[in-house]
C-alpha cells in the first residue's frame, strides 16, 4: 500500500492494489498521477486509486474574533469529533476544497447553516484565475522607477511600475498577457512571483531604469538593499502647513524638501497667515503657487525622494534686499523628518551648516513621530469567470447580478472582498487577511485562489442552485468530501468578519472592510 494510500485510508484490503496511474481533472493540464505520487502542482495526489486533495479543508473558528487563542481543533489525518473548539461561528473556507473543473459539476462543498434564524448557504471553491494579479502599494517616497517601467522577477517582465499613490509607489503585477500571452519561462516567472507574494513571502523585484526591491506583504520594503522605515507625513507644502506654528520664533526660513513639492514657510499661504518674514530665499525649481515648488531636483533615493544628497543643491543666491541677512537662520528638513540641517547665513549670505539646536529637535521629532511605518501591501485581483459561477449555479449570469445586487457576499479564504462595479466578479483582497498558504498555482499557468458566496437559501434556489447538494456544515466537518482529506480547524484572523453575519448585516456595499 502506498504511503498516500495509507495516510488517506484510501485502500481496501480486499481489493487489488491499483497500478495503473489515474487521471487528475480539476485543472486542464489532465495530469496522469502514479499510486503513491501527487500531480504536476502538488496540490493533488494518487492514494491507493483515489485522486486525494492534499491539503486539508480549512475551516475557520471565529472564536478568535474575540481575542481566544487560535487552537488548531483537528490533526491532519484525524477525525473531527466536532467538540473540541465549537462555537457555533464556523466558516468552512474553499482551503483545500478543491475546484469545479471542468465545469460541468457543482461546486465541491455547498454548506448551509442558520445564522439569527435565517437559513444561508455558503458555495465554497477553489477557483483557478488565468485573469489575475496583484496590485502592489510599496510606502515610500523614493523614486523606484519611471512610470510604465518594466519590472521582472527572475530577470522576465512581470508587470510595470503604475501611478503613484500619496506617499506610495503603486506597482501592477501579472494579468494575462504576462501570465499566457508571452514566452514559458514569462509566464512561470510571472506565476511564481504571484504566488509568493499571494502567500505572503519576500520576492526580489527589478524595475527597468530603477531600484531592485523586496517586496513581502505587511512587511517594510527593502529598496536598494536599504530597509525603508517611514512613510512621508504628506508633500513639503502640507508639512510646512500642519508645522507652520511650532517653528515660529525658532528659526527665520524653513524649506522643507520633497519630490513632489518642496514648500518653503516664508512665502507659503500658512507663513504668510502667522506672519512669517521674507527672508530672500530662492529656490531653483519650478514655482506653483506662494511657497510650493515643483521638480527642485530629478526623483531618486535622497532627501525627500529626489536625487539629492547636499540639500543647499536646491538654493540659488539669497536676495538681501527681500529680507537677506547676515546671521538669518535656515532649517531644512525632509518630508519623513529623517533627514534634517540648520545653517546660518554668514557675511556674504551663504548658508554655512552648524550643529544642530535643540530648540529644533522637536518638531522634527514631530514629524517622524507622524510618518507612519512603510509597508508593502498586496492586494490579489482576478476576475470569477464561467467555470467557477457554473458550479455555483446552472445559469451563471445569475451569480453574477446576485453579487453585484448585494444578494450575494464574497469572501476569499473568509476574507472580505472589494468586487469591482460594472460588468462580471472582479474582486480585490488583501493577502495579509487571508489563512496563509492559502493560494496554490496550476502549470498552465494560472494562479488557484479560495473562494465563497455565501447568500440566503431561498435567494440561492431562486438563482438555479444546486439545492440537492447542500449539505449541512456539521456533516461537512465530521465527513469531508469527494477529495477525501481531512478538516483543519484555525482560528479566523481577528480583523475578518464571520461572513454568515456580515452578509446578514451589510449595508449596501460590496467593499473591503
Ligand atoms: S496540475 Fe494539479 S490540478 Fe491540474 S491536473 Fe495536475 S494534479 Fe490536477
Amino acid at each position: 500500500m502506498s504511503e498516500l494510500a495509507e495516510r488517506f485510508d484510501t485502500h481496501d484490503p480486499g481489493e487489488k492494489l491499483v497500478a495503473e496511474k489515474i487521471r487528475c481533472d480539476a485543472c486542464p493540464v489532465m495530469c496522469y498521477i502514479a499510486d503513491g505520487r501527487t500531480g504536476a502542482c502538488d496540490r493533488y495526489g494518487n492514494a491507493g486509486g483515489r485522486i486525494v486533495r492534499m491539503d486539508p479543508l480549512t475551516i475557520l473558528d471565529h472564536a478568535a474574533e474575540t481575542g481566544a487563542a487560535i487552537v488548531p481543533f483537528i490533526a491532519e489525518g484525524e477525525a473531527w469529533d466536532g467538540e473540541l473548539v465549537n462555537t457555533g461561528r464556523r466558516f468552512v473556507t474553499a482551503i483545500g476544497a478543491g475546484t469545479t473543473y471542468p465545469d460541468y459539476k457543482p461546486a465541491p462543498f455547498i454548506v448551509s447553516q442558520e445564522v439569527e434564524g435565517v437559513d444561508l448557504i455558503t458555495v465554497v471553491t477553489e477557483g483557478i484565475f488565468s485573469y489575475c494579479g496583484v496590485k502592489v502599494k510599496i510606502d515610500t517616497d523614493r523614486h523606484l522607477g519611471p512610470e510604465t517601467a518594466i519590472v521582472r522577477a527572475a530577470g522576465e517582465a512581470i508587470g510595470h511600475v503604475t501611478t503613484g499613490e500619496y506617499g506610495s509607489q503603486m506597482l501592477s503585477l501579472g494579468g494575462v498577457h504576462h501570465l499566457t500571452g508571452g514566452s514559458k519561462s514569462e509566464g512561470r516567472a510571472t506565476c511564481d512571483a504571484l504566488l509568493d507574494l499571494c502567500n505572503r513571502k519576500p520576492v526580489e523585484l527589478t524595475i527597468d531604469g530603477g531600484a531592485t526591491i523586496i517586496v513581502e506583504a505587511g512587511k517594510p520594503p527593502v529598496i536598494d538593499g536599504k530597509q525603508e522605515h517611514r512613510m512621508r507625513v504628506g508633500c513639503g507644502s502640507a508639512t510646512i502647513g500642519m508645522f507652520a506654528t511650532q517653528w515660529r520664533g525658532l528659526v527665520d526660513e524653513v524649506v522643507v524638501v520633497d519630490d513632489h513639492i518642496t514648500g518653503v514657510v516664508s512665502e507659503h499661504q500658512a507663513g504668510k497667515v502667522l506672519g512669517w518674514q521674507d527672508t530672500g530665499i530662492k529656490i531653483i525649481g519650478r514655482r506653483s503657487t506662494p511657497g510650493r515648488y515643483f521638480k527642485v531636483s530629478e526623483p531618486g533615493l535622497g532627501w525627500g525622494g529626489t536625487s539629492i544628497s547636499d540639500p543647499l543643491s536646491i538654493l540659488g543666491e539669497w536676495n538681501a534686499k527681500k529680507g537677506a541677512r547676515p546671521g538669518l537662520s535656515l532649517l531644512m528638513v525632509s518630508t519623513t523628518g529623517e533627514q534634517f540641517a540648520y545653517y546660518e547665513l554668514d557675511d556674504e549670505l551663504k548658508p554655512i551648516e552648524k550643529p544642530f539646536p535643540d530648540r529644533l529637535q522637536k518638531s522634527v521629532g514631530l514629524i517622524e513621530d507622524n510618518c507612519e511605518p512603510a509597508l508593502c501591501t498586496v492586494l490579489f485581483i482576478g476576475g470569477a469567470g464561467g467555470s467557477l459561477r457554473a458550479g455555483v449555479t446552472e445559469n451563471p449570469v445569475n451569480l453574477t447580478r446576485s453579487v453585484q445586487g448585494l444578494k450575494t457576499y464574497v469572501t476569499v479564504g473568509g476574507a472580505p472582498v472589494y468586487v469591482w462595479p460594472g460588468g462580471g466578479i472582479t474582486l480585490m483582497v488583501d493577502v495579509t487577511r487571508v489563512p496563509e498558504g492559502a493560494f496554490g498555482y496550476v502549470p498552465t499557468p494560472a494562479l488557484v485562489a479560495p473562494i465563497e458566496f455565501t447568500l440566503r437559501r431561498d435567494d440561492y434556489v431562486r438563482l438555479g442552485g444546486y439545492e440537492a447538494e447542500i449539505r449541512s456544515l456539521e456533516d461537512i466537518v465530521a465527513k469531508g468530501g469527494e477529495y477525501l482529506n481531512p478538516r483543519r480547524g484555525t482560528g479566523a484572523p481577528t480583523s475578518n468578519p464571520w461572513p454568515p453575519l456580515a452578509q446578514l448585516h451589510r449595508a449596501g456595499s460590496n467593499g473591503i472592510g
